[in-house]
């Protein structure tokens, strides 16, 4: 896909500060660097978001993932770290090649994720992983 940058990253068409590569993955700086040691684990091959991913696909893109997040941690030692992956723009998905943010976390960052809880009763639990579980392939 010629006009994803994502794309022309992998081909090489447009630079990127590359951490790993392998066959299936690449890893490169965020050129946004929320906090340094900023990273991105993305698919070499175009795929839009997790829907679309296979088990193969989705079993190398978290090797890496857990592979760079101990080599961050061993290398800005960051209170925490945030592994961040966005579908579809409600979700705050800005670019559409699937991709997961290897993020090392501080007090007081700026980086907030609001998490509005419902608690609901037991009964609405089962119902919505029934709805779940009829749909697990
Ligand atoms: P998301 O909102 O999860 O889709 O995140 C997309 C991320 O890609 C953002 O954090 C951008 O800073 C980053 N990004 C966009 N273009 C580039 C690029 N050419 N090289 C590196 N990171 C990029
Ligand atoms: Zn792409």
């Amino acid at each position: 896909m010629s006009d994803c940058v994502f794309c022309r990253i992998m081909a090489k068409q447009i630079p990127a500060t590359i951490v790993h590569e392998d066959d299936d993955t690449l890893a490169f700086m965020d050129i946004g660097q929320v906090n340094p040691g900023h990273v991105l684990v993305a698919l070499k091959a175009h795929r839009e978001n997790v829907y679309a991913l296979d088990d193969a696909q989705a079993a190398a893109v978290f090797r890496t993932v857990a592979r760079v997040a101990r080599a961050v941690r061993a290398a800005f030692s960051p209170a925490g770290m945030s592994i961040y992956q966005a579908n579809g723009a409600p979700a705050g998905q800005t670019v559409l090649h699937f991709h997961i943010h290897v993020l090392p976390r501080h007090e007081g960052d700026g980086m907030e994720l609001t998490w509005p809880v419902k608690n609901p009763p037991r009964e609405k639990l089962e119902d919505y992983a029934a709805k779940i579980k009829a749909k697990l392939a």
